[in-house]
């Protein structure tokens, strides 16, 4: 370990672009005069109120929310939303759909059982989540109170290309780990949430954007915590807010501002995955792990026929400054996650090295 840095390619917690860790630094001990740190002031202090408001202000700009939806900020991650999300709305009428594509969405199935009927809309599971069911494979019930998909499967390497299209069942996303990196219509959604710690924030922040409407249908037995209607009613201020990571949030919003917003990563962050996707598939010892026509821009997964070779190669790219780079246990071989902050010339450099891995190699 030197003074440079790494390539970082965790799945999360990730990368930040260094300028907000350089102004974070900068900030630090006395934030604009105050005197003090932003992890020192009170949630309640002017100036503090106003790094929350601007905040969510320039979220909501960004990401083009409506007006009928409420930014809540709140903690215990996006696995709490798993609870959260059923709790506050399978009441409308007992029942939900899921849908199945990979180890979070599955985690939010089984959790869901606990307080409803749940319908297994679609399933990947058959072949070890490399594609996405198509809309014509989803099995809908009409009746369901929500429909509930995760857009990008960050263990897998897969993301939804296309909006379920579910009538009038509200849609329910966790976009943990695409969330900011693409355009999306918000009005289509009754809830997205997502934690920050892939793509917007440090670790700590879990982000839910739920319509008016969805307001208020919580089970009788739903923890006061947990019920999005007093943090909507309270604008996330009930108790102690994770004050740090919305200041971070904010600084990572301007950054991502400065680079065109929304559109200006959606621009970039196919032609970044492509150039690695087309690597591996001109290469003679990698192969991807997800199919066609349902990978990822955000986290792409590879591997050789041979683990010791994998091995050998997460050795080496970590050698040469491409670090954690070793896959989930679940897939194996290797993933690449290249969320907002990672640079194209990264990503530039890691299809170099991957590219010359493969001839000293093969
Ligand atoms: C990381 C991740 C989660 C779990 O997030 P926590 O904040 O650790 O609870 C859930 N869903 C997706 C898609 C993720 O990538």
């Amino acid at each position: 370990m030197g003074n440079t840095r790494v390539y970082n390619f965790s799945a999360g917690p990730s990368m930040l672009p260094l300028e907000v860790l350089e102004r974070a630094g900068a900030e630090i001990t006395n934030y604009h005069g105050s005197g003090m740190s932003v992890m020192e002031m009170s949630h309640r202090s002017k100036v503090y109120d106003k790094i929350f408001q601007d905040t969510k202000a320039l979220f909501r700009t960004l990401f083009h929310v409506p007006d009928n939806y409420h930014v809540l900020f709140l903690q215990g991650g996006a696995s709490t939303q798993f609870s959260m999300v059923p709790l506050n709305l399978i009441g409308m009428t007992g029942k939900a759909d899921y849908a199945v594509t990979g180890n979070f969405s599955n985690i939010a199935y089984k959790e869901a059982k606990k307080y409803g009927t749940i319908n297994l809309a679609a399933s990947s599971e058959d072949k070890n989540h490399t594609y996405i069911p198509a809309q014509e494979q989803l099995k809908l019930d009409p009746e369901a109170s929500y429909f509930h998909y995760c857009a990008n499967n960050t263990i897998y390497g897969t993301e939804w290309q296309y909006v379920p299209d579910t009538g009038k069942v509200p849609l329910v996303c966790d976009m943990s780990s695409d969330f900011l990196s693409r355009v999306v219509d918000v009005s289509k959604y009754g809830i997205i949430y997502g934690g920050a710690q892939k793509n917007l924030a440090p670790a700590g922040l879990t982000i839910a954007i739920v319509r008016d409407d969805l307001l208020g249908h919580e089970l009788p037995y739903t923890p006061m915590m947990l019920g999005y209607k007093l943090m909507a009613d309270k604008d996330s201020m009930y108790n102690t807010p994770p004050c740090w990571c919305i200041y971070l949030l904010g600084l990572v919003l301007e950054w991502l501002q400065s680079k065109g917003g929304v559109e200006g990563m959606e621009k970039i962050k196919h032609a970044k995955a492509q150039l690695l996707y087309d690597v591996l598939d001109d290469s003679k010892l990698f192969t991807c792990a997800a199919e066609k026509g349902s990978r990822s821009d955000m986290n792409v997964t590879f591997r050789t026929a041979d683990p010791e070779l994998d091995a050998k190669f997460v050795a080496e790219a970590t050698d040469a400054g491409f670090v954690n780079l070793k896959g989930h246990r679940n897939v194996g071989g290797m993933r690449a996650s290249i969320y907002n902050a990672m640079p194209t010339e990264g990503v530039e450099k890691l299809a170099d090295f991957i590219k010359a891995f493969d001839q000293n190699n093969g």
